[in-house]
């Protein structure tokens, strides 16, 4: 089977990883550290904090903003479940802006319209979560003027995005947002087994979870609330949670980080291929806008159904029959049957409704080679009318 996405690990990656494990810190130790200071660096911003996942990252950056019962939340359907879920986990509602079909981002003329409703009806978000659809950067500049407007805050869900750059900046350097998640999941660009991480120009940010990621202890004798009876001594300032990441895994995601620019380079060489061998067929690569490089985490095609032979359902058994590992992304968020249960219905975003019937995620990932992708084509191709 041709997965959609996978992990690349080296030798290299191997030798690192074994390092940690004949050391004597398995976590928490000095891996952690330099692989902080290395995705601050690439992302050209002072800290960065790693966690266990980029579930747990955003559920910190929302926390750290102040998220809690009775606000609002606003953030993309076109996303896996933790985009919305973090707000939730505060209690906070949900709401979502929907999308633009060509790109899977939100559509930002739709949250201007949305925002000017709800300013009359007295429920603006206080967060905005956008999500960097496929790698591909939502229009920041833009939203943050609105945010500016209608004083929302902004987190970027960039799981799929860490690579890709918005106007000449990298994602994840917070010009436009006050902290941006990442995800190193293994079919995510790069992997850490599981884990995230948290960027912001925002220092009290960067405290707080630092802070919460490890159950809300600090053992910094300056911001102590009482006098230290001892070196043992630490106190808790807040409820926070073991979203740690291990020294193991941040030696994989350090080993990673070499090679990131590289995954992304060989990424837009074979999206540009499949951009080619489908230029004349009925199915839309997604666009790519001009304001920045995607680090194209997936390739997502919208099929023209009414010129296949089958439907999406078909076309996606008859591939993985085929041995060819097809995906979707995503199922809109409030149509899952938790959000449903919350009280969203059918027709709610009916943008990301239509794009949901046709998209189809083909095979994208590092290790595909250019044989596997004709093969893939080739198969694609022979389903249609
Ligand atoms: C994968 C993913 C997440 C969650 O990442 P984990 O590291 O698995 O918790 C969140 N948002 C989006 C858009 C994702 O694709």
């Amino acid at each position: 089977m041709i997965p959609y996405g996978r992990q690349d690990i080296t030798e290299a990656d191997i030798k690192e990883v074994e390092g940690v494990l004949r050391s004597s810190y398995i976590t928490q130790g000095p891996a952690i550290e330099a692989f902080e200071k290395k995705v601050a660096e690439h992302c050209s911003v002072e800290s960065a904090v790693v966690v266990n996942s980029a579930t747990s990252a955003l559920h910190l950056c929302c926390l750290a903003l102040g998220v809690e019962e009775g606000d609002i939340v606003w953030t993309s359907p076109n996303s896996f479940v933790a985009s919305a879920n973090a707000a939730r986990y505060c209690g906070a509602a949900v709401d979502f802006v929907d999308i633009d079909v060509h790109t899977g981002n939100i559509c930002v003329d739709v949250l201007a319209t949305k925002l000017a409703d709800s300013e009359k009806t007295g429920k603006l978000p206080k967060l905005l979560i956008v999500v960097h659809f496929a790698g591909q950067s939502c229009d920041m500049q833009a939203i943050k003027k609105l945010a500016d407007r209608y004083r929302f805050k902004i987190i970027e869900d960039a799981a799929h995005a860490i690579g890709g750059s918005y106007q000449n900046k990298p994602i994840g350097s917070c010009k436009y947002s006050d902290a941006t998640c990442f995800s190193f999941h293994p079919v995510k660009i790069i992997t850490t087994g599981e884990g995230g991480a948290i960027t912001s120009q925002n220092s009290d940010i960067i405290e707080k979870v630092s802070m919460l990621r490890t159950h809300g202890i600090t053992r910094d004798v300056n911001s102590m609330h009482y006098s230290p009876d001892g070196r043992w001594y630490y106190e808790q300032h807040d409820l926070g949670y073991n979203y740690r990441m291990t020294d193991i895994q941040a030696a994989l995601g350090l080993s990673q980080m070499d090679r990131l620019a590289n995954y992304v380079t060989i990424r837009h060489a074979l999206l540009e291929r499949y951009r080619d061998t489908f230029k004349n067929y009925p199915l839309d690569i997604l666009r790519q806008e001009s304001y920045g490089r995607p680090s194209w985490h997936l390739c997502v095609v919208k099929l023209q159904l009414e010129h296949f032979k089958y439907s999406k359902a078909e076309i996606c058994e008859r591939l993985y029959e085929a041995g060819i590992g097809v995906n979707v992304h995503y199922i809109p968020i409030y149509l899952q049957p938790y959000y449903r249960n919350i009280g969203f219905q059918q027709g709610h975003c009916p943008e990301a409704e239509k794009y949901y019937q046709q998209a189809l995620t083909l095979p994208l990932h590092p290790l595909l080679t250019q044989d596997e992708e004709d093969f893939i084509a080739a198969e694609v191709k022979k389903l249609l009318r």
